[in-house]
């Protein structure tokens, strides 16, 4: 993390350049709910392609899968989310603020110090109800993960995708926790997407596939650019360990709020798999025809958040530097998830430079995700793109037209190249395949 870098800062980034806005705004905002304006949509996009493209694209042995929402109430039994998943709550007797009681130092409250209420437990499962009747048989419950999804089709998926184990499904999609204390900007909402694999694995295997991932896992943020200083993997010490779990490792980030979780891998064991079967009183056993072996599999668990990812490479990437006497804000976004990979910049509004800037856009957005930018002065347009992070801008000025040469600037280095336009797509790709960045990016071949 860069010093310069504060959540407040982060916030205003967010709201000034069209990243992120407050939920119902104009109606003073709903408590730690954002939307993700026509900036942050692409941005977040990238940041999940990148991870299915890490995750399922480039594998063999890790399809895919979408699930629905609301499920079948007793998986939330099977799972025990009805049972345990809560925290203990605490409240103060005077002014009515609920408080974690796990995470007070003192036992009072720490806003007026006033008495607390004994603790008790607060399940974090949103409820609402399925149907046109209000009544207990049609409780259903917002998925607080979307790991039960996966569990409980596990069959469907092995039956249907002819793989054999080791096998992993993927999915990306949106939880909810009714959460005690969220807050932190989009670190914790109650309203969050997950990026989540579960590795099925013949059990005996597992230690080492848990090793696997936990590397895996730590690469992928590095090969997006993370800064290495900036994460630490911390392994999780018995005690801490949730009831099902062998082992567990936290992947955290340096956050303007200090170290904390990014994801977590878990051993999981075949505890899903066999409350699963107990409750549906399905056998969810796997038969491995090579070696006439029947068990019911491991399962190796990276979790992920897409919102608390995309934070994580929000502060990671903010910049302030001189820049001739003057502040520039940039953010050095790794290619791959920068929202606009290229901007075209005529000059100036003007009649003349119009008709070639647009059909360099033209050309362009063929091959990568372009904005069109003709307003206010250059210097203006620069300081935009820099704050969302655009790599590459190329500018149309009156030379142009006559020696159908453009300029391409470069977001990191401030470095401009002229050269003519036959040339700029390939010149943009090498580029942004990693030439300008030195890394071997996901970018090469992925979708502009
Ligand atoms: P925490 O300790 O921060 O509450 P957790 O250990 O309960 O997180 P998991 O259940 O392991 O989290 O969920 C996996 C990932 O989902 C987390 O690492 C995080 O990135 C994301 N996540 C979980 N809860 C939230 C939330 N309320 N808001 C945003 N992201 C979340």
């Amino acid at each position: 993390m860069s010093e310069a870098v504060t959540m407040d800062k982060l916030v205003s980034l967010c709201k000034r350049r069209g990243f992120i806005f407050q939920s119902s705004e104009i109606y003073g905002g709903l408590a730690s709910c954002w939307d993700y304006g026509p900036v942050g949509v692409e941005f977040q996009r990238n940041v999940k392609n990148a991870w299915w493209r890490s995750m399922v694209e480039t594998r063999d042995d890790v399809v895919g899968l979408d699930c629905s929402i609301m499920m079948h109430p007793t998986v939330w039994k099977a799972s025990g989310h009805v049972e345990s998943f809560s925290d203990p709550l605490v409240e103060c007797k005077v002014c009515h603020m609920r408080w974690r009681a796990d995470q007070l130092e003192k036992q009072a409250c720490p806003s007026c110090g006033g008495e607390l209420t004994a603790p008790r437990n607060f399940n974090l499962m949103f409820k609402t109800f399925m149907g046109a009747v209000e009544d207990d048989a049609a409780v259903v419950f917002l998925r607080p993960e979307t790991a039960q999804g996966i569990f409980v089709n596990f069959e469907n998926v092995v039956t249907t995708s002819r793989k054999r184990l080791p096998l992993g499904i993927a999915q990306i999609g949106k939880s909810f926790r009714n959460e005690i204390t969220p807050g932190n900007f989009t670190f914790r909402t109650r309203e969050f997407e997950q990026m989540e694999m579960e590795f099925f694995v013949k059990p005996g295997t597992d230690e080492e596939w848990f090793r696997y991932w936990a590397d895996e896992r730590y690469k992928w943020y590095t090969s997006l650019g993370m800064r290495p200083e900036n994460l630490r993997m911390r392994e999780h010490a018995k005690d801490e360990l949730a009831h099902y779990a062998k082992a567990c490792v936290d992947v955290e980030y340096l956050f303007p709020i200090g170290w904390s979780e990014l994801e977590g891998i878990a051993n999981r064991t075949d505890f899903d798999l066999r409350q699963h079967s107990k409750f549906s009183g399905k056998d969810l056993s796997y038969f491995d025809t090579q070696t006439n072996e029947r068990f019911l599999p491991y399962v190796i668990e990276p979790s992920a958040g897409a919102d608390r990812s995309a934070l994580a490479f929000l502060a990671d990437a903010y910049t302030e530097e001189e820049v001739e006497g003057a502040v520039r804000t940039v953010l050095k976004l790794h290619p791959a998830l920068a929202p606009v990979k290229v901007a075209v910049l005529p000059l100036s509004k003007n009649e003349r430079l119009s008709p070639m800037a647009r059909e360099v856009n033209d050309k362009l957005r063929h091959s990568f995700a372009t904005e069109y930018d003709d307003t206010q002065s250059i210097g203006r347009r620069y300081r935009r793109q820099d704050e969302i992070g655009t790599p590459f801008c190329v500018t149309i000025d009156f030379e142009s037209l006559e020696d159908n040469q453009v300029t391409i600037r470069d977001r990191d280095s401030l470095a401009q190249i002229r050269l003519p336009v036959e040339n700029l797509v390939d010149t943009l790709k090498t580029k942004l395949a990693g030439e300008a960045f030195g890394t071997d990016s996901l970018w090469a071949g992925a979708r502009a």
